[in-house]
């Protein structure tokens, strides 16, 4: 239970009133002159990474926001995971990690993970061309979508990528389609072993009535889905994934857990090991409060090494399905503040960041505050009393808010705030109200290591261009001008 009060649930709404997260690294790291020399942490290496977005125009009064993505970060999260699940299984266990491409939905990303040796999991025929366009190989992809059309299914089976299916009425379409045209695909069923939901009911997928998968627990479910196995000997994986952020590592594990149990039941009955996989989906939650990383991959690993030791003996092949754990840490959006002022004696900073980039933050904020952290105009951090704050948004509704009265320093005109820990689920999943324009987003190799010295050679790679005002036209029926005119 060491990692229970990470878990979001156990955080309080709006926790962070630390005057600048990363304000501790600096002290530690300008304190160790011996570790000088050393690669520089996350919240340094942040901080290098906004000095330097202003300092080489990234960030100016034309392009008042833009995404910064760590790629430091990201290659160290994805071999943590890798590792994790190596220590956890015996040599040769097979153990495809397929990044869930909704959390960071960018060529680019699924590029540099898929060169970290970690594959891909699709829900849509657009995420499927984006895995594609990243060369993320159809044996390192796996279909998961509870609403997977006839052509969906017909390219994955092509193409040899692996599908869970949803329901009985997915599996007919798939016998179908494999009596007429044979597949190498692996083919998987989602389960739902229903064991409840985590503190975020919207993202919670193992609830009585959860739209996802098989209901286990319902009258005949458990003897449908044996049989059908069964039934169909091509019928290789079963796949459950319980939810994600806010679920209590327990009752992930005991999803997991439960599908095993379903496993060893079918190969029982087969008399054979029918089931050589199992997909146990995504779901760690990311700790929103500190720059702590927790629970680690490792720490669910050997966890469900304790739980659940027969499906890390070697006998089953793994599918993992983590997003958020393996991006949020990694990203930042840093906005500029265009004005300060005050309203019934509240200061508010007016920023370019709101709901189009922070859209669950901004609509739900107790189940998804976000650290932000105040820099000063030259992107140095910014010192000084904490004053309650609001940190506004750009768009035209008065919610359109990533903090409320927030302890921070002043923010001030031509100041910067930068929201930390969205590398996953934020400046990837613009939301055009008010037609705001998708900022650009851009990588980051930060190699400085004495934030207190000059800044650091930090190197950009644009991962997105930032969306133009044409563009912005050309997507809003530019081209059809006429087109009601004429009707
Ligand atoms: C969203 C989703 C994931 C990823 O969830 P995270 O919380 O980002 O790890 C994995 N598998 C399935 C089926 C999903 O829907």
């Amino acid at each position: 239970m060491s990692d229970q009060g990470s878990e979001q649930g156990a955080e309080p709404a709006h926790a962070s009133g630390v005057a600048h997260p990363s304000g501790a690294a600096h002290v530690s790291e300008a304190a160790h002159p011996s570790e000088a020399g050393a690669a520089p942490g996350a919240a340094a290496r942040r901080d290098l990474a906004v000095r330097a977005a202003v300092e080489q125009g990234l960030l100016d009064p034309a392009s008042p926001l833009v995404g910064l993505l760590d790629v430091t970060g990201v290659r160290a999260s994805a071999a943590a995971l890798r590792a994790a699940f190596e220590e956890v299984t015996p040599p040769g266990t097979p153990v495809l990690h397929a990044f869930a491409v909704k959390a960071s939905p960018l060529v680019p990303v699924l590029r540099l993970l898929r060169d970290a040796g970690i594959g891909a999991e699709v829900a849509s025929p657009g995420e499927l061309a984006l895995a594609r366009a990243a060369g993320v190989p159809p044996a390192h992809t796996v279909l998961d979508s509870p609403a997977k059309t006839p052509a969906e299914l017909r390219e994955a089976l092509a193409l040899g990528i692996a599908v869970n299916a949803d329901n009985p009425q997915e599996l007919a379409r798939i016998d179908a389609m494999t009596r007429s045209a044979p597949t190498h695909s692996p083919i998987g069923l989602r389960v739902n072993p229903q064991i409840g939901g985590g503190s975020i009911g919207a993202l919670s997928t193992a609830t009585a009535t959860s739209k996802f998968g098989v209901a286990l627990r319902d009258e005949g479910a458990r003897e449908w889905v044996v049989r059908a196995c069964l039934d169909r000997p091509w019928l290789t994986r079963l796949h459950t994934h319980s939810g994600s952020q806010g679920m209590p590592l327990d009752l992930m594990v005991r999803g997991v857990a439960a599908t095993y149990e379903l496993a060893e039941e079918i190969n029982g009955r087969a008399g054979r090991q029918q089931i050589d996989t199992i997909d146990i989906g995504g779901g760690l939650p990311v700790n929103f409060g500190s720059d702590e990383e927790s629970p680690t991959h490792a720490q669910y690993a050997r966890r469900l090494k304790s739980r659940v030791p027969g499906l890390l003996d070697g006998r089953y092949g793994l599918v993992t399905e983590f997003g958020r754990s393996l991006l949020a840490k990694h990203g930042t959006i840093l906005a500029r503040v265009e004005y300060a002022k005050t309203a019934g004696a509240r200061p508010i900073a007016v920023t370019h960041a709101g709901v189009q980039v922070a859209t669950r933050t901004v609509y739900d904020p107790a189940s998804w505050p976000l650290r932000i952290a105040a820099y000063d105009a030259k992107g140095l951090p910014k010192s000084g009393p904490a004053v309650a704050q609001d940190i506004a948004g750009p768009a035209c509704f008065a919610g359109d808010l990533l903090a409320e009265n927030r302890p921070l320093p002043l923010l001030e005109q031509g100041d910067h705030a930068a929201v930390l820990d969205t590398g996953a689920y934020y400046f990837a999943h613009h939301y055009a109200y008010n037609s705001l324009a998708r900022p650009g987003i851009y990588g980051f190799v930060a190699a400085g290591s004495d934030p207190a010295g000059p800044a650091g050679p930090v190197v950009f790679a644009t991962v997105r261009e930032p969306q133009t005002p044409e563009e912005i036209v050309a997507e809003s029926g530019g081209g059809q001008r006429d087109a009601l005119r004429d009707l």
